[in-house]
């Protein structure tokens, strides 16, 4: 299923890394000893079968500046139940300009679907439903980034402009570090096929079975033609740290505001939020027995 628009490449050498498992493709001038993505320790590798490369980058739009400032406006806007002296002793470990990997792929389908729905029912509490419809897919991101996770991808990927794709990486100040494709293609296809999958189960949902509740939903896919293109993606990722501990935050390339990570919460203003709402709640029962 489906056709690749080009052939792989010769071997490369490239920087694994031994926390996360990305692969970054190798270059003598900007050696990184530490992973990009999570800041382990990497090794060189020759990986024995060919690498995929990517063809198509889509270039980064934000600034190093902007994307630290993107980043201070994020700490000091992640609301109460994060420690007071968050913002001002959070230390900016790195800010690293990465492309990460995926699919975009385009389709024609003939979808077959079956579902049973809360419509249309009598006395059972489902009704079966069946349909069959042609789907076109455009333009459809599959995440094959080792380094991100899917919290972070899912956030990042609608940020992008995929009409904006270069053949070679360009906008990034510096060091120019780009992940590489290292999934084989039957896992690739695998993948798209279950993006399509889930799609396709969504638009059904969304748009076709009549009913608010479904179960049993299944779809057979019969594909017209797919074509599948290997993308790079831009994103700065930031490590901080606070108070010993390290986080991540990874912002998109092409939209500061589109911005993802983990941060430190505050035990103690956690549970003086609750003792408050305990606290509350005995005052409204006091006052509602003396009412009463
Ligand atoms: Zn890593």
């Amino acid at each position: 299923m489906g056709e690749y628009v080009d052939r792989p490449e010769a071997k490369v050498e490239v920087l694994r890394c031994n926390g996360c498992g990305a692969a970054v493709s190798y270059s003598e001038t900007a050696r990184a000893p530490k992973c990009a993505f999570c800041g382990s320790v990497t090794r060189l590798e020759t990986p024995s079968d060919p690498m995929e490369q990517t063809r198509h980058f889509v270039p980064f739009t934000v600034s190093r500046g902007e994307a630290t400032e993107a980043y201070r406006t994020w700490l000091s806007g992640l609301g109460f139940f994060r420690p007071s002296d968050l913002a001002s002793s959070a230390r900016l470990e790195s800010l690293k300009a990465l492309w990460w990997v995926g699919w975009v792929f385009l389709a024609d389908a003939l979808v077959s679907w079956a579902g049973d729905s809360d419509y249309g029912r009598r006395k059972a509490s489902w009704a079966p439903h069946a349909g069959r419809l042609e789907m076109p897919f455009r333009d459809i991101l599959v995440p094959a980034t080792r380094g991100l996770s899917e919290t972070e991808t899912d956030h990042l990927t609608s940020s992008y402009r995929l009409d904006t794709a270069r053949e070679q990486p360009e906008g990034a100040e510096g060091e120019t570090i780009v992940e590489q494709f290292d999934i084989r293609r039957s896992a690739a296809r695998q993948r798209v096929a279950e993006a399509m999958g889930q799609l396709a189960e969504h638009r059904v949902k969304d748009g076709f079975i009549p009913g608010s509740r479904f179960r049993n939903f299944s779809a057979a896919i019969l594909l017209r033609r797919l074509v599948t293109q290997r993308y790079a993606f831009p994103a700065y990722v930031i490590a901080f740290r606070y108070r010993g501990r390290l986080f991540r935050t990874v912002i998109s390339g092409q939209d500061s505001t589109r911005i993802v990570g983990r941060a430190p919460y505050s035990v103690w203003r956690i549970l003086g939020a609750i003792c408050a709402g305990l606290l509350a709640l005995a005052l409204l029962i006091m006052l509602l027995s003396l009412a009463g």
